[in-house]
């Protein structure tokens, strides 16, 4: 959990790849679907593109066809879902007796989180979705080092999509992170550390059923 720029799908990413297990983004989940040239494809493109959530029904939709899938069974990273509260317990119920582990919250102040989407590029491929930053030297039109294609600037990462996703983070995933707060699952980072060191820190607290 985190505000946009707090470097979830970053960390997501490279814990899921330590657990070896796989990695939902929702966010990955629904670019891939708004590239898609269907009628559907066009509605969630439309959602993003302004900066708002996705409703509710394609969202239950994609993460029970991921919590589902084969892949999940040893266990998956959540990111970018629940984002609000009647999330959590939509997830609650699915998840039934196999509640979530741990929940990380990743602590970026604002100004630094608003610096870093807009230093942010990503792989134009949504099948790829591989996040990179300005400030490590690559820029607009660089190959993905995955898998070749260009890199360039989310369509919502600009300002106007960009208020608005900070204005839901506060107003409807900072109480869906209250939540699991008092249920006790919350484990908060400073996340402004360089990627290793967060990384390391997301691993001990998950291996550590003290670290609170
Ligand atoms: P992200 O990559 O996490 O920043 O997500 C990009 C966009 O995908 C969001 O601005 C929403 O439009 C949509 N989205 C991602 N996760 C959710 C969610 N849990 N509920 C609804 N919409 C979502």
């Amino acid at each position: 959990m985190g505000p946009q720029g707090c470097g979830k799908g970053t960390q997501g990413k490279l814990l899921a790849e330590a657990l070896s297990i796989p990695v939902f983004g929702m966010g990955d989940i629904f670019r891939r679907a708004a590239a898609e040239p269907s009628e559907l494809g066009q509605e969630i493109a439309a959602y993003i593109k302004r900066g708002e959530l996705v409703p509710d029904k394609y969202v239950i939709e994609a993460i029970v066809r991921a919590l589902h899938s084969n892949d999940a069974r040893a266990g998956f990273v959540l990111d970018g879902y629940p984002r609000r509260a009647n999330q959590v317990d939509e997830l609650e119920q699915l998840l039934g007796e196999k509640p979530l582990d741990r929940v990380v919250l990743l602590e970026v102040p604002l100004e630094e989180a608003i610096q870093r989407t807009g230093d942010r590029l990503t792989c134009s491929s949504p099948q790829c979705g591989e996040i990179y930053s300005r400030r490590n030297g690559v820029s607009t039109g660089d190959p993905c080092s995955q898998c070749g294609r260009a890199v360039a600037t989310r369509e919502d990462d600009n300002e106007s999509a960009l208020i608005q996703r900070y204005e839901i983070y506060q107003q409807e995933t900072v109480p869906a992170i209250r939540l699991f707060a008092e249920r006790g699952l919350l484990t908060t980072i400073n996340g402004t550390g360089d990627r290793d060191s967060v990384h390391q820190e997301i691993l001990n607290a998950i291996h550590d059923p003290f670290v609170r």
